[in-house]
């Protein structure tokens, strides 16, 4: 629509599109709206809608991901959870345990990683191990500790759900829902997370492409839900040196091509603590939105993924440095 379209305008173009069977996807931003249309070839009709009041032109969009791509949405996206904005100025960290193992543990890290500057807390109810025989995860439980030690600090949290019929209870407590690496084409549990309206933390595959990733968010934008952050956590690579290979031009590529929020998981990609710090602030110098970083009071003790957390103590001498970091590049954390 031009940038002078009034309101009235907008819905009688709506109400028109809608006429002809189509679904719409309005992206109301600061300069001009756009409405979506969502179709294959029969989305011609629309051509001769070109006069119509208020419209300023028709463009078919060329790239594949028609709504996570920046063609059609120039602006980023700015995600607003419980007053933390991810994707705007600050780069929002994320922190918390692999897995949530008991009140004392959570309890034990919560206060102390947002002290340090974590805006998000996270912890993992259910866990999807490569071994049935490791720690599964306490599932509700761990929910509703999540939700206290949220209550307790004010810090959202952000989990991941694995199955398609939990996304209705980890949205009860919850704030962002994550869908994981390994889940990443499970499109069910895409499209139920896309219907429940909660913000998303998408992870990149471990052997997914760039586009991949922007296919995979495109179905949840399509169930109406525009609020994706996606996760850059490291692909299968031949290096035996870190658990996976941290791609970190990803970062730039990906917000050439989308206006979607990127974050950088440092822990998953590569396995092992020591790389965690660095990771973290090579993925703020490359321009990354916020990043995940697990951490443990007594990694030797934790019940998943110990060699990969830092301590506390780690985590806060990290966040000085980061801070340092961002603040060359004109951003806060
Ligand atoms: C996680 O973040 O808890 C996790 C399991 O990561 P990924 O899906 O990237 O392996
Ligand atoms: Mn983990």
């Amino acid at each position: 629509m031009s940038s002078g379209a009034t309101g009235e305008q907008v819905e009688s173009v709506i109400e028109k599109v809608h006429s002809f069977g189509l679904r719409t996807h309005p992206i109301y931003g600061v300069q001009k709206t756009v409405i979506g249309i969502i179709g294959d070839e029969k989305t011609r009709v629309v051509e001769n809608m070109q006069g119509l009041p208020g419209v300023e032109s028709i463009i078919p969009i060329l790239q594949p991901y028609k709504f996570a791509g920046r063609e059609a949405h120039p602006d980023p996206t700015v995600i607003d959870v419980g007053g933390v904005k991810i994707g705007g100025v600050d780069v929002a960290v994320i922190a918390g345990p692999c897995a949530v193992e008991s009140e004392e543990q959570l309890m034990e890290i919560a206060p102390s990683v947002k002290k340090s500057g974590a805006r998000v807390l996270r912890g993992g109810a259910y866990k999807p191990r490569t071994s049935p025989y490791s720690f599964q995860g306490l599932g509700e439980e761990a929910l509703k500790l999540l939700a206290r030690a949220r209550d307790e600090t004010g810090l959202p949290v952000i989990t991941e759900v694995t199955d398609p019929r939990n996304v209705e209870l980890v949205s009860t407590y919850a704030d962002i829902l994550q869908v994981g690496a390994r889940n990443m084409q499970n499109f069910v549990l895409l499209t139920e997370v896309g219907k429940s309206g909660h913000p998303v933390m998408l992870k990149r595959g471990p052997s997914a492409t760039v586009k991949d990733l922007l296919l995979a968010a495109e179905y949840m934008i399509i169930e109406g839900n525009s609020d994706v952050i996606l996760c850059e956590r490291g692909i299968t690579t031949f290096e035996t040196n870190t658990r996976n290979t941290l791609d970190l031009s990803a970062v730039p590529v990906i917000k050439q091509l989308s206006h979607l929020p990127v974050v950088v998981d440092p822990s998953h990609s590569t396995g092992r603590s020591f790389l965690v710090e660095p990771m973290s602030l090579a993925a703020v110098a490359a321009g990354a939105d916020g990043i995940m970083v697990e951490v443990h009071p007594d990694p030797d003790s934790a019940l998943c993924d110990g060699p990969q957390a830092l301590t506390l103590q780690q985590f806060d001498s990290m966040m000085v440095k980061l801070r340092a970091i961002a603040s060359i590049i004109g951003r806060g954390a």
